[in-house]
């Protein structure tokens, strides 16, 4: 026999917003009712629950590194801007 869960389709292509805190007050409840019902979207979202931390890391990579060479006046090894062959015309 054939069971459909609530005759909706699964809430799989809405798992990337869920994780992300991106969906409606509606759709998130939705979401999270499938989850407790649907083993397969619960096994699909522990994957994608990651998605966020690795966010997180790319975030922070990027603060650091937009913290380089851009702090500090008079502390820097390499040339600061203007310095360079000035042919101003
Ligand atoms: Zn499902």
């Amino acid at each position: 026999m054939s069971v459909s869960p609530s005759g909706n389709s699964h809430v799989r292509l809405l798992l990337g917003a869920y994780v992300l805190g991106a969906l409606s007050e509606e759709e998130d409840r939705r979401v999270a009712a499938h989850l407790g019902d649907c083993a397969g979207c619960g096994a699909e979202y522990l994957e994608m629950a990651d998605v966020p931390d690795l966010l997180a890391m790319f975030t922070e990579a990027d603060l650091l590194e937009g913290l380089g060479p851009d702090t500090g006046s008079g502390s820097g090894p390499g040339p600061g801007p203007g310095s360079g062959p000035g042919s101003e015309s």
